[in-house]
């Protein structure tokens, strides 16, 4: 038995079915979040196949034989349509895109909820798993997202001081790069560090309530 899941809308994440059904059958279904479905409708790209099969924010255990997938919706840190797939016997889970191994963030996140990611990778370590597998990189374990939960709180919170204390994004950039030399070992940090802390402080701009 076999099916295609979706974990979210994103294009990296949603091509590729075409082949995989010229390779092993047309009748296999293709999961997703019904938001999923909808977005990928308004894309409307002939190469990304649609989803035959949605899913609600309540989620779903497939069952195969003696297998079970649990399909999570844990949260809209990273798009509304994330699923997070379990594989309660293996305590595997997947958590594509909203977080990473020891990797800072995409560029300067964009559209990424900074407030409601941390409070999804804290959901996410209430599962019940040993090893996480990511959309890109290598797969690690609970520490890896209390590390990214760390990561996200260290910068959301040096971004909301920097635009208390009145400076400017430029200044802010400075001063945060200096406080958080910690992640200079993390992958992508020369690439986008300092476009995550512009996105931080855009985030808690838009957030200063
Ligand atoms: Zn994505």
């Amino acid at each position: 038995m076999l099916a295609i899941i979706y974990t979210h809308w994103h294009i990296d994440h949603s091509s590729g079915a075409k082949i995989l059904k010229q390779q092993f059958g047309d009748d296999i279904p293709i999961i997703a979040h019904e938001r999923t479905l909808s977005r990928l409708k308004r894309w409307g790209d002939p190469e990304v196949l649609l989803p035959t099969k949605t899913i609600d924010d309540d989620g779903v255990i497939l069952r195969y034989g003696d297998m079970n997938i649990e399909l999570n919706y844990i949260g809209y840190g990273h798009t509304n349509t994330m699923l997070v797939p379990r594989f309660p016997k293996q305590k595997l889970v997947f958590a594509v895109d909203f977080a990473n191994n020891d990797a800072v963030g995409w560029r300067d996140l964009p559209g990424w909820y900074l407030g409601e990611l941390i409070a999804m990778q804290g959901r996410l370590n209430k599962l019940d798993f040993d090893i996480v597998a990511f959309g890109h990189g290598m797969p690690g374990d609970k520490d890896t997202i209390r590390r990214q939960i760390k990561y996200y709180t260290d910068l959301t919170t040096q971004a909301k001081r920097a635009l208390q204390q009145g400076l400017s994004e430029d200044e802010a950039v400075k001063v945060i790069e200096k406080n958080l030399s910690q992640y200079k070992q993390w992958r992508f940090y020369d690439k986008w560090f300092l476009m995550n802390i512009r996105g931080a402080y855009r985030w808690a701009k838009e957030n200063n309530t």
